[in-house]
């Protein structure tokens, strides 16, 4: 079973997967995560990001471990545990630069996709229902206002989802969306691909949502 969950910022994607992954007894694969670990690595090393041929040239021999229990996603660089501090806004604000160079892509959807081949996970990204695994059983573009994302990511990043909070959240939800979507088209759903808008449902209805689509795809009862 792979189950493919594409989605811009701020829709909800990461915890969603995480609980289906936890509910179906799946792994889970942060691919968001991979790009973020990337960008760490290069910057940690000096490399200049605007660099594309040597970015991409780093990139292949990254040593870079997913640890894939939903209960406890964790990602490595090595010996590093790079988990929390690839959440740091110096990581939002530079992760663009590096996911739309297209040996760094290139590179990761091989190795997302390597997952893949192995089955039993929930992939989440911008590209996974197009490029990593389009024939996945399960494909979901999980969606949400523009309004309901930024409040979300300001909610979590600064605890608050008033008008400054909102607005020091732009650039990390809009901006990124907006660079990202050059390389990857993750705002309208591919040919049979299903859409799950969350802007006014709860955590807990979203995931229900996505069950369903599992049900109705697959047949197997959730
Ligand atoms: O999902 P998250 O916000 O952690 O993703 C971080 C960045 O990784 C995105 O802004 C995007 O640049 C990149 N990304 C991507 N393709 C994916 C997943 C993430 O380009 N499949």
């Amino acid at each position: 079973m792979v189950i493919a969950i594409d989605g811009p910022s701020g829709s909800g994607k990461s915890t969603v997967a995480r609980r289906v992954a936890e509910k179906l007894g799946l792994r889970y694969l942060d691919t968001g995560a991979m790009y973020r670990a990337v960008t760490w690595w290069l910057l940690e090393q000096g490399v200049d990001l605007a660099d594309r041929d040597r970015v991409a040239e780093r990139t292949a021999q990254v040593p870079l471990v997913m640890g894939m229990d939903p209960k406890n996603p964790n990602v490595r660089v090595g010996e590093v545990d790079v988990t929390k501090v690839i959440r740091e806004s110096r990581i939002s604000t530079a992760v663009s630069a590096v996911a739309t160079n297209l040996g760094v892509r290139a590179e990761l959807v091989a190795r997302q996709q390597e997952i893949a081949r192995a089955g039993g996970v929930v992939i989440e990204g911008r590209d996974i229902t197009t490029v990593v695994a389009p024939d996945a059983p399960v494909r979901v573009l999980l969606t949400a206002s523009e309004q309901a994302r930024l409040a979300r990511r300001a909610l979590e990043l600064h605890g608050s989802d008033d008008a400054a909070a909102v607005e020091a959240t732009r650039d990390q939800v809009v901006r990124r969306d907006a660079d990202d979507s050059t390389v990857a088209r993750f705002t309208e759903a591919a040919d049979g691909v299903d859409v799950v808008d969350s802007s006014d449902l709860t955590l807990d209805e979203t995931v229900d949502a996505v069950l369903a689509v599992v049900e109705r795809r697959t047949g197997a009862r959730t």
